[in-house]
């Protein structure tokens, strides 16, 4: 049996991005950037107004400072779109609107609120400072400068900049490949009925939903028996169309436990099998080539943790998303905990902040690996150390937060007290 992070570096090693591809922007939500985006051209591309109002050449107010107010007369509309050059004469002011392109020999938008309308004479009545109200050429991005890197995550704001910027197609990493695979001659459809012996299956729905988190859509999703033929039959096909092939069920000691001897008997080299952890103990983790092979055993909760410890960073490194993740926090545990040593416990719990500001943490009620109830009650994993069978209450221990979602980028403390789950 191998310690948790052990089982994390070898799969680690095993694992890299895959091969960058080319896609049409609206097909790459969720995707990663594969290359640096640079800007071809300054960001805006043109100086434009930042408001309603009447743009002036403070230089020609100033001829007028000795008045208390100077009036001037419009000499032209300048909607937003309108590519007209122009060219500002003595004594005149232009009617601009925002976004619309500021002409060359003007340095200042004064707001429609701030002067006065009289007929076709616009009155000033205070002297506006240079640059006011002008969004200026390349005062978010100069030519040349990084915009996006390589790695960043495709979401909405990125997707928006990235078609501001002209990107027609885009860089990113090719998502992988996953089939799944569960097993068990007692597996039934969550649609079915049920008699006692049986049990609706639900590793392949979460694991399905775990998935769709990360925008993947499976390449093949089936329910096997436990018949090492037909499960032979599962993984050789799973294997041909996938970059990851994930087991679930029959990986343990048990005399219809077939995974492993399937696996050895399709060329697959065991890279460990069984990890000091709870739940998630009988963990199996093989390659073929380049494919990666997670078998999960088949408790509820076993299967959905070891996805979550294991495939989701695999398959986000896999996504180009080399950046580690952290989501950890330390919480004031406010009730005992006992264990056997000799595992690291992965408890599930919830934490909450308290008005001070201090994060304390309980466990979820229902704590065995076929409860479900307790994680989908959680908020975090409570880290159980290895070697240790008891954590007092009042003691601060290391808490994981759980988050599903591919968009997981560190979030500030405040960020991630404000979306605990209760
Ligand atoms: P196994 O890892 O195959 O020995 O299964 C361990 C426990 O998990 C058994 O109680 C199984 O009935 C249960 N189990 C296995 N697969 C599933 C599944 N797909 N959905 C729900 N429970 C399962
Ligand atoms: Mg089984």
């Amino acid at each position: 049996m191998i310690d948790y992070h052990e089982a994390q570096k070898l799969i680690e090693e095993q694992t890299k991005p895959l091969n960058a591809i080319k896609l049409p922007l609206m097909e790459t939500l969720g995707y990663t950037l594969a290359k640096n985006i640079i800007a071809k051209y300054p960001i805006p591309t043109f100086n434009s107004s930042a408001v309603d109002g009447f743009a002036v050449n403070v230089n020609g107010l100033k001829l007028f400072s000795h008045k208390n107010q100077v009036s001037l007369k419009v000499q032209a509309v300048i909607q937003a779109g309108d590519t007209r050059k122009h060219s500002l004469k003595n004594n005149h002011t232009f009617k601009i609107f925002t976004g619309a392109l500021v002409p060359r020999n003007i340095n200042t938008v004064v707001m429609k609120e701030d002067v006065e309308e009289i007929g076709g004479n616009v009155i000033f009545k205070t002297l506006p400072e240079v640059g006011t109200n002008i969004r200026k050429c390349g005062g978010e991005f100069s030519k040349g400068a990084l915009v996006l890197s390589s790695g960043v995550i495709i979401t909405p704001p990125v997707l928006g900049l990235l078609a501001s910027l002209g990107n027609a197609s885009v860089n990113v990493y090719r998502k992988p490949k996953v089939s799944i695979i569960v097993t068990g001659n007692e597996l039934k459809k969550f649609s079915e009925q049920i008699k006692p012996g049986e049990i609706r299956d639900s590793n392949l729905p979460s694991l399905l939903a775990a998935l769709q988190l990360l925008n993947i859509q499976p390449e093949y999703a089936m329910s096997v028996k436990d018949q090492k033929r037909e499960i032979q039959k599962a993984i050789q096909k799973a294997l041909k169309i996938s970059d990851v092939v994930i087991t679930a069920g029959g990986v343990s000691v048990g005399d219809y436990d077939f995974v492993k001897d399937v696996c050895s008997s399709l060329g697959i080299k065991t890279v460990f099998w069984r990890a000091a952890i709870k739940p998630g103990k009988p963990l199996l983790f093989g390659t073929k080539g380049k494919k990666l092979i997670f078998g999960v055993p088949g408790n509820p909760v076993a299967a959905l943790l070891s996805f979550y410890l294991f495939i989701k960073p695999t398959l986000l490194r896999m996504m180009g998303q080399t950046e580690k993740q952290n989501f950890i926090q330390t919480a004031v545990l406010e009730s005992d905990l006992r264990k056997r040593a000799g595992r690291l416990e992965f408890v599930r719990g919830i934490f909450i902040k308290k008005p001070d500001g201090k994060l304390v943490v309980n466990p979820t009620k229902g704590q065995d690996s076929h409860m479900l109830g307790g994680f989908a009650n959680a908020n975090c994993l409570i880290h159980f150390p290895k070697d240790e069978n008891v954590i007092m209450k009042g003691t601060s221990v290391k808490i994981e937060l759980l988050k599903w979602d591919i968009n997981q980028r560190a979030m500030s403390e405040e960020h991630r007290a404000t979306n605990k789950k209760q």
